[in-house]
């Protein structure tokens, strides 16, 4: 099953709007996996543990097809740490005169964002890689013909150059590419179903994990954060507007292609139909308002790693009212072995997770 990074209520609603790349990629994202290239497919069981071992990343280019790892074009094996984005891409299509072409920067961007989404991982995490074993990062990129849309696929993560009109590039983001990291990871963790409740937690902690990235990103750049999902791949048609806001859902978007943010902000308006999956992006905004407003009590560090500890105690079918037990145990075990309260701000750990989820209605 495809996690797209675009909602397929957001791409029906600029198909509506006369949109036409929007049409193919809707219908891609049901049919992706039968253009994949095939492989020999490693069994779960064969894989070996590497305990200590970094996670390796290739990059590949689709050029412009349907197909996933078409030509290798990027790789950390054997790459020097000093100096990790070669400046000489070998292959990706032919290069523009005097310039890179657009397939070599999405590559590079891509190994770039995905490098850095992996280093965060075992810097602050304390995991190797997406399956925490430093199994093989794989990343496809410059897939489809104005494919407006990236996806985890269940083993790799596949990114469209968009039409350039309402999304562009989605290699460029870091967002976008840790928010499709975290499929992966959840994936391998606590396999959330991606369906109603448990599929809207699933689109939370990748939502979470992409926000955090990107924080630690923009501290690292000396910025605020911003608080916004998917701004950074808006294209000239969309400009302004964002995919989701984790501190005030519902007003990320309000566009004559896009129609109206339908995300809610506490339980009580939480969606109940049947589109997107039962609403797996939409009512994913109750809980990210709640992380926000831990993070902001207690810093992206703290809230983060309760959050992680929340997840590792789920199961596929777990609800909103699962994952604020499982989050506030573990705001409570962390706070039980002082191991984070040597901040005066995380003295109240548990209060603040509770209030927090009160505020939203969970
Ligand atoms: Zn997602």
């Amino acid at each position: 099953m495809c996690q797209t990074f675009i909602p397929p209520t957001i791409l029906e609603s600029l198909a509506r709007n006369g949109v036409e790349s929007a049409v193919s990629s809707i219908q891609q994202s049901t049919i992706s996996r039968r253009g994949r290239t095939p492989r020999i497919e490693m069994p779960q069981t064969a894989i070996p543990r590497h305990e200590h071992k970094t996670s390796e990343i290739i990059v590949y280019d689709c050029e412009g097809t349907w197909k996933q790892r078409v030509t290798e074009v990027l790789s950390t094996t054997g790459m020097r740490e000093a100096s990790p984005i070669s400046p000489s891409i070998s292959t990706g299509g032919p290069a523009a005169i005097g310039g890179p072409s657009q397939a070599q920067i999405s590559a590079k961007n891509a190994m770039e964002h995905v490098r850095f989404a992996r280093d965060f991982l075992e810097q602050y995490m304390d995991r190797k890689g997406i399956d925490g074993q430093g199994g093989t990062i794989h990343v496809n990129v410059n897939f489809g013909d104005r494919y407006n849309n990236a996806f985890w696929d269940g083993d790799e993560l596949t990114m469209g150059t968009g039409d350039n009109r309402v999304f562009t590039d989605f290699s460029k983001s870091l967002d976008v590419i840790s928010h499709e990291m975290a499929h992966g990871l959840v994936q391998f963790i606590s396999p959330l179903e991606y369906v109603g409740e448990s599929g809207a937690l699933n689109e939370h902690f990748a939502d979470v994990f992409g926000s955090a990235v990107q924080a630690y990103k923009r501290m690292q750049e000396g910025l605020e954060h911003d608080w916004v999902i998917g701004n950074e791949i808006m294209g000239p048609d969309l400009y302004g507007e964002t995919l989701r806001s984790m501190e005030s859902p519902g007003t990320a978007y309000n566009h004559r292609l896009l129609g109206h943010d339908p995300q809610p902000a506490h339980y009580a308006d939480r969606y109940t139909g049947t589109e997107d999956r039962g609403g797996v992006h939409i009512n994913s905004g109750i809980m990210n308002k709640a992380f926000t407003l831990v993070a902001k009590r207690v810093g992206f560090r703290a809230a983060g790693l309760i959050w992680f500890a929340g997840l590792q105690r789920l199961w596929p079918t777990a609800c909103f009212d699962d994952a604020k037990v499982m989050i506030v145990e573990s705001a409570r075990e962390k706070e039980k072995a002082n191991r984070l309260v040597r901040d005066e701000q995380l003295t109240n750990l548990t209060q603040v997770v509770r209030s927090a989820f009160a505020e939203v209605g969970v």
